[in-house]
């Protein structure tokens, strides 16, 4: 049902939600990346995980 383009997915911000302009796609890894959210009232850094192997 879903077309391609939904299949990506912008990054929300964990604390308060907001839409981070990062685009990943269903199948993306990432670990260990560290943003801050941009929105005014929020400025936290958070780490963007993304199907990353817990080992
Ligand atoms: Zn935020």
């Amino acid at each position: 049902m879903k077309s391609a383009e939904s299949e990506s997915t912008k990054i929300e911000c964990p604390y308060c939600g907001y839409k981070m302009p990062i685009k990943r796609d269903k199948n993306a890894v990432c670990k260990g990346l560290y943003v801050q959210c941009k929105a005014r009232n929020c400025k936290k850094n958070f780490e963007i995980r993304i199907n990353a192997e817990i080992k």
